[in-house]
């Protein structure tokens, strides 16, 4: 190989290096976007455009689909742990106390 060989073949690699580099860049961007939104979509607040959008990436995202599972798994963990234990019977009382007295206040409001 001469030395021009090799100067193109070193500029060829970088210029494909950078490509590959901007290609992973979007890439996590998108997958950034899109994990950034998944416990939004678990608990289904998403508007309906963006869990379109959203599960039109899961269809083409491994790594994404992955974290889904992920984080489905851990929440129903974090579920069965919290509905396993029992509510003390005076907590409960405050809490149903509280939400009445802020519905009140939200129907006065409205
Ligand atoms: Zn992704």
């Amino acid at each position: 190989m001469n030395t021009l060989e090799t100067f193109y073949t070193a500029e060829n690699r970088e210029a494909r290096d950078r490509r590959v580099m901007k290609v992973i860049k979007v890439h996590k961007s998108a997958c950034a976007i899109i994990q950034n939104r998944l416990d939004s979509f678990l608990s289904n607040e998403l508007l309906p455009h963006r869990r379109a959008m959203l599960l039109k990436h899961l269809l083409q995202c491994q790594l994404c689909s992955r974290e889904l599972q992920l984080r489905q798994r851990a929440m129903k963990r974090v579920r069965d742990a919290v509905q396993s234990q029992a509510v003390p019977p005076e907590l409960e009382r405050r809490v149903r106390e509280r939400i009445r007295a802020d519905a009140k206040t939200i129907r006065r409001v409205t």
